[in-house]
């Protein structure tokens, strides 16, 4: 605590990121990266990048970046946003859009990042439970609100929502914006973007951290109608001008034109999911079903804290939330290679025994 600082970073509580390690002997399931790599058109695209061009500012506005997402979601550049990761998308959306006078509706158990983000700029929120079965239930959202915001699948959970859900949250909530972080869409759940030409306030948000395999890259971008995209266009270009540099730019858009990588990754990681699950079942572990390229998992008898430390202690580095108390009984498992998901059992073998 410093008498220097303003206010408002005394009462912050950060978003506090999984453990970051670039440890060979560590099998590395906590904070879901893509086990597999980018394109290798990623790695041509960086090298071309590397010139005397890097003396010269990026082009602030992405534009090929934008003109290569909207070619690939069959949307125009203009329904298009980009950002330094998706979290500065999202931030740059709770500034631009979701500061109203009702509170933000998301869900209790979801990404830890919105909640960070309301306590930042001062938006109002309210959290609504989800289900027995930790799933959404669209009804509890049709209610006074100054947003509403959900990563679809959602995280934690891995809980996908089926698209008309989602267009029956629409059809009744016209007067705020929707966003829906699909984060994990690719890795089997069916994408609301095409809905963004039918519902101007709907925002959909994507990254190519976890299915393009580009975390180190920092490239996020939102889908919405030209309206919402000036409005985040104005945040950007009045905090940051230059969020993607030269090289992010050039490298994301050989990873979005590489459709047969990213297909061809997802649907290993998606068959490890069922092997994954299969096998923690087998140890008597409860899976929840899991659209994502992670799976929660939670022991009958033994403390969740408790087995991702022993995991921990055998170099296997898994999640586990403490807070809100109803996700603490669970640990969250990045769907890793085979290889790595068989450490993962045969570590967890030797704890349980
Ligand atoms: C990982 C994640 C993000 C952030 O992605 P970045 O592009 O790496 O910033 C956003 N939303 C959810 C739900 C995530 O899990």
């Amino acid at each position: 605590m410093s008498c220097f600082w303003s206010d408002i970073v005394h009462r912050l509580t950060p978003y506090f990121p999984g453990e970051q390690t670039e440890s060979a002997d560590v099998v590395k399931l906590n904070t879901n990266e893509n086990p597999y790599g980018p394109s290798p058109r990623v790695f041509d695209a960086l090298r071309a990048g590397i010139d005397d061009s890097l003396r010269l500012y990026p082009d602030p506005a992405s534009t090929r970046l934008r003109e290569a997402i909207a070619r690939r979601h069959d949307v125009t550049p203009t329904q298009v946003f980009v950002g330094n990761g998706s979290d500065e998308v999202l931030a740059h959306t709770f500034r631009a859009l979701l500061m109203q006078s009702a509170p933000v509706l998301f869900p209790d158990i979801t990404y830890s990042f919105y909640p960070v983000y309301c306590k930042l700029f001062g938006a109002k929120y309210k959290e609504i439970p989800l289900g027995e079965a930790f799933q959404i239930d669209v009804d509890a959202y049709f209610q006074d609100n100054g947003g509403i915001i959900f990563p679809n699948p959602n995280a934690p959970t891995g809980r996908g929502l089926a698209v008309s859900e989602i267009e029956r949250l629409l059809k009744s909530n016209t007067e705020s914006v929707v966003v829906i972080d699909e984060a994990y869409v690719d890795f089997g759940c069916q994408s609301v973007v095409p809905l963004v030409h039918v519902y101007p306030q709907l925002l959909v948000t994507h990254t190519l951290s976890k299915s393009h395999a580009l975390a180190g890259l920092r490239v996020g971008y939102a889908i919405g109608h030209p309206d919402l995209v000036a409005a985040l266009d104005r945040v950007k270009n009045s905090f940051n001008s230059y969020p993607l540099d030269r090289l992010a730019q050039s490298a994301a858009i050989a990873a979005i034109e590489d459709r047969e990588h990213l297909q061809a990754t997802c649907g290993k990681i998606v068959a490890s999911r069922t092997a994954l699950g299969t096998a923690l079942q087998d140890l008597g572990l409860e899976v929840l079903p899991s659209d994502a390229n992670f799976v929660l998992v939670r022991h009958p008898e033994r403390d969740a804290a408790e087995l991702s430390a022993r995991l921990r202690e055998r170099n296997v580095i898994v999640r586990h939330f403490r807070k809100p108390p109803r996700i603490a009984p669970f640990i969250r498992v990045t769907v890793g290679t085979d290889a790595q998901c068989e450490e993962l059992i045969a570590a967890l073998r030797k704890i349980l025994k």
